[in-house]
Order: structure tokens, then C-alpha cells, then sequence
């Protein structure tokens, strides 16, 4: 196993012609690194280049010039089936079944049928689709048709799940429980690489991440150290007024501690929302 999942060298990719900066350059020249483990954010504004890095590393969009190498190789039809792809907008027939749909993508994987079948199963119990597993996924809320995606990008087992927008749509009970799904794959040793706008999410989720901005990295690295979470601490007071904080300040000060007012705390509203709901 290579150190690195991902490895991207240089990788540029231009729609339309390339030649003499004819045509758009989605992404000019960069260089990313995937650990082996990580749940890595691809982050950066509409535009950035996020899609066409993830197009290349499945094989669907070739890049113009540069590296892409998935688990140490080139990306091809047989490393395919150790990624597993939840794209942005999932579609899927709505005559189908949760269970029909997800069978079908493990066969398409090479399965045999009746390992598809138990694979689908529990892949839909993971999900906690399994009670809704033979209902047609005409009928299911959007939250669900999100589960049953991740469902078929996992069945078959793969090292490296790649999720675009995995939250995007879904209320923040969906999406908390997407984030509870993301983390149990970590948990089971698989490397995800997720792309997203959400920012709590990423923050809470991702181990590491990159930023694009213009189709060049304009950030990466472990999220810990690039939000320097090991030097600050942030200290909640209740009932603390003016002057009492400033007595804590100046004793921190005195400690040779630098202290600043962070503002006034509180439950972030994502957790009150999800604790008032739930
Ligand atoms: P993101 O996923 O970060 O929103 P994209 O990778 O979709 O960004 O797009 C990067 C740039 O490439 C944008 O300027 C976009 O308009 C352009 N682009 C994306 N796909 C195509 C395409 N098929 N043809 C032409 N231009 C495209």
C-alpha cells in the first residue's frame, strides 16, 4: 500500500482548446496529496475545478497534462472497483426498489447474484435504509435517496470512497446522519475524499483538506494544523460579567497566556436544532 491514496502531480486539465489559452483551464497545474485513512475535504467556491479533479481521479475526463495516480497506479477499469462514487445529484430509477438498485450495483461490480443480494442488504442496513429497503425509491425523501447513494458506492467493499457534496439538500438530522455514515467508513480503515460548501461540516468531519480556488490549490494539509487547533483553546463562561472577565484575562496575561474575548457562547444552533428535533 502506498502511503498516499491519491497522488496528483501537476494536473492540468482545459475544456474547449487548450492551445494558447483558448477555452477555460479548470485546473492549472496542482498537486494534491490523499493520506491513507483520512477523511479529506475538497473545498473551494463554484467553478474551482472540484468536479474535473474528481472526474479525472475516476477515470470519466482526462487531465491535459500531469499525474494522477490512484493507490500508486494509474487510474483504469480494474482499480475502478476499489472506489466507490456517490456523485452530487444521484439518480435512479424510481420503479426500483432501494434493494434492487443496490444489488444492481454490486453486480455491475462482478459480483455473483446472491453475494450481491446479502452485500446490498447490509450495505442497506448501514445506512439504516433497512426497514425501507423494499419500498421503490419513487417513494422515498430525499435524505433517503442520499443514503441509498452511499449504499451503491459502497456494496462492494471499496478502499477509497469518493463523495461529491454528500450533504447537499439534506436537513441537518440528514446530514448529521451522513456525517455518522462518513466516519463509521473511516472507522473501517476505507480512505474518503468528500467534496463540500458546508463548512461546520468539514470542520467537524475532515482530518485534512484542500482548498481550490481558480483551479489552483490555494490551501491543503492536515485540517489540526492549518487551523491551529493544538495552540488555542477556547474557554465557555457562564455568568461571567465585564469585569470579571477582565480579571480572568489579566490573570491569564499574568500566566503569560494571551487572552482574547472569542465572543459571547452558546449552543451551536446545529446542535440545538438537531437536540430540539431529535
Ligand atoms: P466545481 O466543481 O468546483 O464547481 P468544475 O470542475 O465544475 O468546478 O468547473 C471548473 C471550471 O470548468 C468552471 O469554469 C466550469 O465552468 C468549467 N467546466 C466544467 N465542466 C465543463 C465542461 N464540460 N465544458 C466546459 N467547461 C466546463
Amino acid at each position: 500500500m502506498p502511503q498516499y491514496i491519491i497522488e496528483i502531480k501537476e494536473l492540468r486539465k482545459y475544456y474547449g482548446s487548450g492551445i494558447r489559452g483558448l477555452g477555460i483551464l479548470a485546473l492549472d497545474g496542482i498537486d494534491l496529496q490523499v493520506p491513507e485513512g483520512s477523511i479529506f475535504g475538497l473545498l473551494g467556491p463554484n467553478g474551482a475545478g472540484k468536479s474535473t479533479a474528481i472526474k479525472i481521479l475516476l477515470g470519466l475526463s482526462r487531465q491535459n497534462s500531469g499525474l494522477c495516480l490512484v493507490f500508486g497506479k494509474k487510474v483504469s477499469p480494474q482499480l475502478r472497483k476499489r472506489i466507490g462514487y456517490l456523485p452530487e445529484a444521484p439518480y435512479f430509477y424510481k420503479f426500483l426498489t432501494g434493494f434492487e438498485m443496490v444489488r444492481l450495483s454490486a453486480e455491475l461490480c462482478g459480483m455473483a447474484r446472491r453475494d450481491a443480494a446479502s452485500a446490498a442488504r447490509r450495505a442497506l442496513e448501514l445506512v439504516g435504509l433497512g426497514d425501507a429497503a423494499d419500498r421503490r425509491i419513487g417513494l422515498y425523501s430525499k435524505g433517503m435517496v442520499q443514503r441509498v447513494g452511499l449504499a451503491q458506492a459502497t456494496v462492494h467493499n471499496p478502499d477509497l470512497v469518493i463523495l461529491d457534496e454528500p450533504a447537499s439538500g439534506l436537513d441537518p438530522i440528514g446530514a448529521a446522519d451522513m456525517a455518522d455514515s462518513i466516519r463509521r467508513l473511516r472507522g473501517e480503515g476505507k480512505t474518503v475524499l468528500m467534496s463540500s460548501h458546508i463548512m461546520s461540516e468539514v470542520e467537524s468531519l475532515c482530518t485534512d483538506v484542500a482548498i481550490l480556488s481558480q483551479g489552483k490549490i490555494a490551501a491543503s494539509g492536515n485540517l489540526d494544523s492549518l487551523l491551529e487547533r493544538g495552540k488555542r483553546t477556547i474557554l465557555e463562561l457562564d455568568g461571567a460579567d465585564g469585569d470579571k472577565i477582565k480579571k480572568i484575562s489579566d490573570y491569564a496575561e499574568s500566566m503569560g497566556v494571551s487572552a482574547k474575548a472569542a465572543g459571547k457562547g452558546g449552543i451551536p444552533l446545529e446542535k440545538y436544532f438537531r437536540k430540539v428535533v431529535r
